[in-house]
């Protein structure tokens, strides 16, 4: 397990604070009139990754997003949407547009995770070559420090964390390796919490946004799993109970905005691959 000390500044002492004052479930502060704003990553003509069985990404993503709504209406949250819902092609850009007019409170963004293709390995799946990766698993979750709101996005990231663990699930350390792709800021190792500045829907939208990768659909057994109803319902339970968590928290966070994320400590010794960063250019515009 990597571990390295997080240094206590001011900003961490005001994010401990603030995660404290939030209720776990007390109904009455619950404000339910927030505006939930769930992304479908990538589309039915872009579909993303591959699973190892050869489903594309947007498929699982569309499940997610939708029992994540209907379950967030159940609850009451009657002003959250799916982004994409009349126009699946809708652009990055316009994505974040639309949850901005829409005056959304959180955005959430639902992916499904691959690995970079040095890790991938061909096999025979119903006569098809498919390719798989067993080398990770679990999930992770992405903040932009160029979101006006990155502290309140990152107090998300760990309720939804916090509530992943509890039900069992494993973050995935890939990200941070140091190669062309990846090389991210792991700012909490133990949960999954990624730095990744220029993830448009993150970085355009005005409210806290987080980008949830599920799982990695390249792991043979993870897809199996993240393909059974059981599972995805346990999924959407950590999600509920998150934003039931940031729906209680205090509203008045003006504060926060516009302040740099916590300081990132230096990368753990133990890194995934051992090997050396190579060029390491600004991406611009990202979308995982
Ligand atoms: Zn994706």
């Amino acid at each position: 397990m990597l571990y390295f000390p997080v240094p206590i500044t001011s900003f961490l002492l005001s994010f401990i604070f603030l995660s404290l004052l939030a209720p776990s479930s007390s109904a009455e502060c619950i404000n339910r009139d927030l505006s939930i704003a769930i992304d479908v990553g990538h589309s039915p003509k872009k579909p993303g990754a591959s699973s190892a069985t050869g489903v594309n990404e947007y498929a699982f993503n569309k499940i997610i997003a939708e029992l994540l709504l209907k379950r967030l209406l159940m609850q009451g949250f009657k002003r959250s949407f799916i982004i994409s819902q009349r126009n699946p092609e809708m652009p990055l850009h316009s994505r974040a547009s639309f949850a901005n007019a829409k005056r959304a409170d959180l955005l959430i963004s639902i992916h499904h995770d691959s690995v970079q293709d040095k890790y991938l390995k061909p096999w025979q799946y119903k006569d098809h070559t498919q390719h798989y990766s067993n080398d990770f698993s679990g999930f992770s979750v992405f903040v932009s420090e160029h979101n006006r709101k990155a502290q309140q996005s990152l107090i998300f990231a760990d309720m939804l964390a916090k509530e992943l663990l509890s039900l069992d699930f494993s973050p995935s350390p890939h990200h941070q390796e140091p190669i062309e792709g990846e090389n991210r800021r792991l700012l909490v190792p133990e949960k999954g919490i990624y730095q990744y500045d220029e993830l448009v829907i993150l970085r355009r939208s005005k409210m806290p946004a987080v980008l949830f990768e599920c799982g990695v659909i390249v792991n043979q057994l993870e897809e199996k799993k993240l393909s059974q109803k059981v599972y995805q319902q346990l999924i959407i339970a950590a999600l509920e109970r998150a934003i039931l968590r940031f729906a209680a928290f205090p509203k008045e966070t003006a504060y926060l905005d516009n302040v740099p994320l916590l300081p990132v400590p230096e990368p753990p010794k133990t890194l995934v691959s051992p090997q050396a960063p190579k060029d390491n250019k600004t991406d611009s515009d990202k979308d995982e």
